[in-house]
């Protein structure tokens, strides 16, 4: 027998079956039983939350027979009724010929949307209503969303369109506001969890519940996601989906691995932390991934601790917290990587590990300040690009000394530091080009630095903005007044 994906099966075939949008499948069932549809709707909502399925099963419900004799008698609809998929329209959908579909981001050519987009001036072939669905509209041409325009204004009898985005910000507001509008949610774990269980109990195929959570918890409120991962399970496992086979099929962080972060840290031992999470990272983990998998086995700690007894949660929240707030930053960075990195540094070695110099600064010669500041940037800026991570930080270093062979760089913390020793020999390889001579670089951490605003500041820039502060913040001028 051939296998059908469970993205296909478990694909919704009647309002009923929209699952975590239930704020949506009932209006749209008070909406058809009183034959109140509207001829646009725009389905707004992050990938794989059933924008496509619930604009099909509209398409579908506008043209049943059965909703349509319901409708004439006025009797109201369930939900798993609408639509009946046993009519004659139902039966025929999926291959009518008064369905377009077709997803805006794909290459079509301006002239093959125009002409699809033309035949809705043409009556339906076979059923009630014509129906368009377009994925992905804010992908659209400049032509193609006129002609929409114009379409949604002016609609023709027996016309209706479901225009699907991701990006709502993309849809010119013309479009936004002649269409009804339908917000859908991420879907919470705790919804797609048990619908997991319910069909692989449907396929006879045994999911443990911890397997199915996580699973759930990987999909980040998408149950297309949510289907492929556990399509991708169910063809590796034999009969039984364990937790295990979850992890080993989609490559993921190992309840031993994220052990080995957490006692890392908790140890204070920077190196180990620096190994456990490269190794986490080699295996192609995103680093959102990583930290949710931390906070969910730190919780799952906290209980086993709970269970014993054990009151002390003290350190675990302090990681938990930090972790937290890590994701809040790592949301939309470019850099979350380097975010959850420095995180976990900064729990496992709070400072001192590297040496202070304070007092460079003040004792080397500006001359020698200003030749180190022209290598450093000269390398900087031929880098630049090349890593967004050495970007970010290179931005925090400040070029401390410059005396003979050696380039002295400053940091203000020793995480970023330690995660600038990464690029240390890159760093020291371009300085030796640049310069003509090898050049040795050497990392300080000094909690005294100035903020990263006054490093390329001249002498007299520097000594204005300090005595500005000193009349604003006698405390803060000392820290700058070098
Ligand atoms: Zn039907």
């Amino acid at each position: 027998m051939a296998y059908e994906a469970l993205y296909t099966r478990g694909r919704p075939k009647t309002l009923s079956h929209l699952i975590g949008q239930e704020h949506i499948s009932n209006a749209l069932a008070r909406a058809i039983s009183s034959n109140r549809l509207s001829h646009a709707y725009l389905l707004v909502g992050t990938r794989g939350t059933g924008k496509t399925s619930t604009a099909r099963l509209l398409a579908k419900a506008m043209n049943c027979e059965r909703v349509h004799d319901a409708q004439n008698s006025g009797r109201p609809l369930e939900k798993k009724e609408i639509p009946c998929n046993k009519c004659d329209a139902c039966r025929n959908f999926d291959s009518s010929p008064d369905n377009v579909e077709f997803d805006a981001a794909s290459n079509r050519s301006v002239e093959d949307v125009t002409r699809l987009l033309s035949t809705a001036y043409l009556a339906p072939l076979r059923a009630r209503v014509k129906t368009f669905i377009i994925d992905e509209v804010h992908m659209l041409s400049f032509e193609a969303v006129n002609s929409i325009l114009k379409l949604i204004e002016e609609p023709p009898p027996n016309v209706a369109f479901f225009l699907a985005t991701t990006e709502i910000n993309k849809v010119p507001m013309t479009i936004r506001s002649r269409c009804q509008v339908l917000n859908f949610r991420l879907i919470p774990q705790a919804t797609i969890a048990p619908y997991l269980l319910k069909l692989a109990g449907r396929l006879n195929v045994t999911l443990q519940e911890d397997a199915a959570k996580k699973i759930a918890r990987l999909a980040e409120g998408s149950m297309r996601d949510a289907l492929t991962y556990l399509d991708q399970c169910y063809a590796m496992a034999d009969k039984e989906i364990t937790l295990e086979n979850v992890n080993e099929t989609l490559g993921l962080i190992s309840d031993e691995s994220l052990d080995e972060i957490i006692l890392a840290v908790k140890a204070k031992d920077r190196a180990a932390v620096g190994r456990a999470i490269t190794g986490a990272f080699r295996s192609g983990l995103s680093a959102n991934i990583i930290a949710e998998s931390l906070i969910t086995r730190l919780r799952d700690i906290e209980f086993d601790m709970l269970d014993k007894g054990e009151k002390n949660f003290a350190e675990l929240d302090k990681i938990i917290d930090a972790l937290r707030q890590a994701t809040g930053e790592m949301y939309g960075s470019g850099i979350p990587d380097i975010i959850l990195e420095m995180t976990l540094m900064k729990l496992a070695a709070p400072v001192q590990n590297f040496v202070a110099m304070p007092t460079v600064q003040n004792s080397a010669p500006r001359e020698n300040l200003d030749a180190g500041q022209k290598i450093f940037y000269d390398v900087i800026n031929s880098l630049r690009g090349e890593d967004k991570g050495l970007d970010s930080i290179s931005d925090q270093a400040v070029v401390m000394n410059f005396a003979g062979d050696e380039l002295t760089l400053g940091f203000k913390s020793s995480a970023v530091a330690g995660i600038f020793n990464k690029y240390h020999k890159q760093i020291e390889q371009g300085a030796t080009q640049v310069a003509g001579r090898a050049i040795k670089v050497s990392v300080v951490v000094d909690n005294n630095l100035p903020p990263a605003v006054f490093k390329n500041m001249s002498e007299l820039e520097r000594s204005n903005l300090a005595g500005a502060m000193k009349i604003l913040n006698a405390s803060d001028a000392a820290k700058i007044n070098d």
